[in-house]
């Protein structure tokens, strides 16, 4: 028997094809869930939940400054934690700046449970903000057609505060894989995140899509991760592309699918 016979495939019997594309990672906000219906600013936003974290630190016997001071010292260590992550696009810490806030106010840090102020702050959906009315129906229809999905949002909070928004949308089991800035301990655009994100899914970056909505972060770290980009670009969202060129744009998400299908046909 010619030993070569029992492993080579006739040739009147075709191959499986591996399909082109095995995986489809979304960006957060203003991507899967629509933020223009948001009243708030981020501060006006924080107030309340500044103050569960002040409520929880005066239960628990902590001698604090006068609200509005602890505030404020949010709002600034907030601020500070994103302008120097943005210098390297390092990831931005929230258990770092509660640590800050709290020895502001003249707490000692290393004897606070942070986890637990962290849950006091008590994240959540906030008012206004929505699925876009196509979210459910595309990752149900890429979940169908096999694909693994991945979600990477650019948060200084840990993947378990937003997994808050993705259950209360019912958007959570859709992921193979999620992850913030603040897990990565990078920033999009910073290759590593991406890299990550694709470790975890097992495989390479020229098959997979990423989907964001914003030119500078998502559409300029997915081209240079290697990444195929669609930039999200719905009207009300006026993104300036700053010379950042994406592989393809859709206005909503379900012109997704159709590009899938043809990124299918290339060999
Ligand atoms: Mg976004």
């Amino acid at each position: 028997m010619n030993p070569s016979s029992s492993t080579l495939a006739p040739s009147s019997m075709p191959r499986p094809r591996r399909r082109r594309i095995d995986a489809v990672l979304f960006d957060m906000d203003d991507t899967l869930i629509d933020w223009s219906g948001l009243k708030l600013g981020w501060e006006e936003l924080n107030r309340p939940l500044v103050a569960n974290i002040y409520t929880f630190l005066e239960q628990l016997g902590h001698t604090l400054p006068d609200p509005d001071e602890f505030h404020s010292a949010f709002q600034r260590r907030s601020s500070e934690a994103w302008n120097q992550a943005t210098e390297n696009w390092s990831g931005p810490d929230f258990a770092e700046v509660l640590r800050r806030v709290c020895a502001d106010a003249g707490l000692d840090p290393g004897g606070l449970d942070i986890d637990a102020l962290m849950r006091a702050y008590g994240w959540q959906p906030m008012p206004g903000v929505v699925l876009y009315p196509d979210t459910v129906a595309v990752l149900q229809a890429l979940r169908e057609a096999g694909y693994a999905l991945g979600l990477v949002t650019n948060s200084y909070f840990p993947m378990w505060m937003r997994d808050v928004e993705l259950e209360h949308y019912q958007l959570l089991d859709f992921f193979n894989v999620r992850i913030t800035a603040c897990d990565a301990g990078h920033l999009k655009p910073h290759r590593a995140i991406f890299t990550r994100a694709l470790e975890h899914l097992d495989t390479e970056p020229e098959r997979a899509v990423f989907v964001g909505d914003r030119p500078e972060h998502d559409i300029r770290g997915a081209n240079d991760a290697g990444l195929i980009s669609v930039l999200l670009d719905p009207p009300h969202l006026e993104r300036d592309l700053d010379g950042v060129v994406p592989d393809y744009t859709i206005t909503t998400l379900s012109e997704l699918l159709p590009i899938l299908v043809e990124l299918e046909k290339e060999t």
